[in-house]
């Protein structure tokens, strides 16, 4: 696979999620750049609208161009001196009357692999501050988790995407890429597909088996299917036996999972169960996916776990051609997790509690192990402490807007206002950058190099079109200026970025160290771990061993827990949130974006509408214990009578995550965005 950049265009990837869809920028005779999709083993040369529209941004007008200040309660243009001054003179005001840990950094999955690694550097050697943490962990922690703890080791798909599309049968768990990531649909065709999912979704509506399991009760149904699975005699006894550890265990905590009592509590029929057991047994090649619909619940960790559980049973995970995946998210979603900008990790996907992987990283940054702060809040404990004497008062935000996307969303804003700085790095004036002290105005993905890691492990390249416009700066110009300032100067060179990020993931669980600009151009990509130049990297993990100290697959037993909440008589609807085709994360971009149409909006079923009066296209109040948003009413035959569903792209009233709880996961620190007790009333005429 061959690469291209010339002065009119470049071969890179959707600046969205984790697809990466291949893309060919090319800027026409008045400027305007044009998108093209591309060849590529995950987009098949197909984008999604957000894909096509993705350039419509580059000369949007709310585009920010020069750093704002706030004086006088509001926000000015301002030099870049200016701005950067003021931020490094608040922080250091801010650590020398509160401590190092009263000014934190929050990141964000879609972040380059460089920008991930410099921030996580910032946070620790610049402000030498525990306080980090990022938006992933409101994305994919449960799965990472999960995956850690039975393989050792947590890549979101161990195989390449094109498995799922040589596998006889798909399990899809939570997952609606219909409509998240539509390209990956054509991976699907022709498999069979069971889809676990409580709406009939469009992915749901492709499928041979649709299970509409009760909201929060997932890790039943896994149970469930493993309680089949074991008493039709299609444990798969070798490799149990072989692979794994813990199996006994497990079995006997799914055997009070029998079918009738699975059903009782899923409302799966126990024939769906049946079928779904034996389809993934009978098949050559079976794989089994989980995504958010799974993982955003306070048992997410869990949840995933007993999928994992069954996906061993069967023998699946390190078979060629099957195995379990999560399919993660954000754009850099893989990448993002795995360079320290996470609050318990280093770079290589290394422990911040590991003595020698402090030693090594310390090594690499060139300070004494015991400079490196420790483990730091998960990013709500991070984002609800703020301003409070426990929390930090002075937060740098990077690729994030946890004004829209942060569970509890109006207390989280609450604490944002309570700061003595807040700083935001971003493209446009998003709902967070709108309370900032400073706001930096960053380039955009088709004016900085750098490197991705999409949903399979594979590294990619993010290639330059044209630099950015007037004052605009990089998020690692910003970061080298910030550290230079604060006496820990760093490059701001992507490829000087990526050659000490390999040096500091050798020898970690994701090794980068064998993977350069030059071999990704010339392969097309290359798949982590990669130690060495000439290790062919990983495409297939586990195939072997896993990576646990015995190499064995650890079963983990795991049981029904109750979620945070559940309806009752004051709210007696199941709130659950999610994502639409044509919105991308908070929407601080694809909100903007004209062709890209979208609106918040009420999913409920005709039956729940008849019984409160509620018409199509009204709009309806929704609350729940911590506050009330509106929106229109959608009505449709396709959730569950019970339930109600909202996009959570959207600010103001009908932002979906006033709504939803701090619930968290005890393991990930996931916040639990898809289950809320609700209560649906008409807005009645004035
Ligand atoms: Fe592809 Fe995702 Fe971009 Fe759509 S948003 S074009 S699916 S990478």
């Amino acid at each position: 696979m061959s690469s291209i950049v010339d002065m009119t265009s470049a071969d890179t990837h959707c600046p969205y999620c984790a697809l990466q869809c291949a893309m060919t920028l090319r800027t026409g005779a008045a400027g305007a750049v044009t998108v093209a999709g591309r060849d590529f083993p995950t987009n098949r040369g197909g984008l999604c609208q957000k894909g096509w529209t993705a350039a419509d941004l580059l000369t949007h007008p709310d585009r920010l161009t020069t750093p704002l200040v706030r004086a006088a309660g509001r926000l000015r243009p301002a030099g870049w001196d200016e701005a950067l001054d003021r931020i490094v003179t608040a922080v250091g005001d801010l650590q020398q009357r509160y401590g190092r840990d009263a000014v934190g950094v929050f990141g964000g999955g879609g972040l380059t692999n460089e920008k991930a690694y410099a921030l996580g550097r910032f946070a620790r050697v610049a402000l030498r501050t525990r306080t980090i943490d990022y938006n992933g962990r409101f994305c994919m922690s449960s799965a990472a988790a999960a995956g850690l703890r039975a393989f050792g080791l947590d890549r979101g798909l161990p195989f390449p995407v094109a498995d799922i599309a040589a596998a006889d049968t798909v399990l899809l768990v939570g997952a609606n890429p219909a409509e998240t990531m539509p390209p990956f649909v054509r991976h699907l065709a022709d498999r069979r597909l069971i889809v676990v999912d409580p709406r009939v979704s469009a992915t749901a509506r492709l499928a041979a088996l649709h299970l509409q399991p009760t909201p929060g009760t997932d890790l039943v149904l896994a149970n469930g299917l493993l309680h089949v699975a074991i008493g039709e005699g299609l444990v798969d006894a070798d490799y149990v036996a072989a692979r794994t550890t813990g199996y006994d265990e497990v079995r006997r905590v799914v055997a009070q999972w029998w079918p009738a009592r699975v059903e009782r509590l899923t409302g799966v029929p126990v024939a769906d169960l049946y079928a779904t057991v034996r389809q993934l047994a009978d098949a050559d090649r079976a794989v089994v996916l989980t995504a958010r619909g799974a993982e955003q619940h306070s048992t997410g960790t869990d949840t995933v776990s007993a999928f994992v559980n069954l996906a061993l049973a069967l023998g699946l995970p390190g078979r060629p051609g099957s195995g379990y995946g999560c399919l993660t998210g954000q754009g850099n979603g893989q990448g993002g997790r795995e360079h320290g900008q996470k609050a318990d990790q280093l770079p290589g996907y290394r422990r911040i509690d590991d003595p020698a992987a402090r030693a090594h990283v310390a090594a690499v940054w060139g300070v004494h192990p015991d400079d490196l702060p420790g483990p730091g809040p998960s990013a709500y404990e991070l984002l609800s402490s703020l301003g409070t004497p426990s929390g930090a008062r002075g937060l740098l935000v990077f690729g994030s807007n946890p004004v829209v996307s942060a569970p509890r969303a109006a207390t989280v804003t609450d604490r944002l206002c309570a700061l003595d700085l807040l700083v935001v790095a971003d493209l446009v004036r998003s709902e967070t950058a709108e309370l900032a002290d400073v706001v930096l105005p960053t380039a955009q993905w088709a004016e900085e190099d750098g490197t991705m890691t999409n949903l399979e492990g594979r590294v990619i390249r993010r290639r330059r079109l044209r630099p950015p416009p007037g004052s605009v700066r990089t998020d690692l110009a910003v970061l080298a200026e910030l550290s230079g300032r604060l006496g820990a100067p760093t490059s701001a060179d992507p490829r000087v970025v990526f050659d000490e990020l390999r040096r500091a993931s050798a020898g970690g669980p994701a090794d980068y160290a064998g993977i350069s600009y030059e071999r990704i151009d010339a392969e097309g990509g290359v798949f982590w771990p990669c130690p060495t130049p000439e290790h062919p990297g990983t495409p297939r993990m586990f195939l072997d061993r896993f990576a646990t100290p015995d190499g064995r697959a650890r079963f983990v037993p795991v049981d029904h827990r109750a979620p945070g909440e559940l309806p009752d008589d004051e709210y007696p609807l199941y709130l659950t949130t999610g994502r639409q085709l044509t919105q991308y994360q908070s929407g601080a971009q694809t909100r903007r974006i004209a062709a890209l149409p979208g609106g918040p909006y009420v999913e409920l079923h005709t039956e729940l509408a008849d019984r409160l009066g509620i018409a199509d296209g009204e709009p309806v109040e929704i609350s729940t214990r911590r506050g009330t948003a509106v929106a229109p009413a959608r009505l449709s035959t396709t959730i569950r009578p019970d339930t109600v569903f909202m996009p959570f792209h959207y600010a103001g009233p009908g932002r979906a995550n006033t709504l939803t709880g701090d619930a968290l996961d005890p393991t990930s620190r996931m916040p639990e965005f898809k289950l809320a007790a609700a209560r649906l009333t008409r807005v009645r005429p004035r």
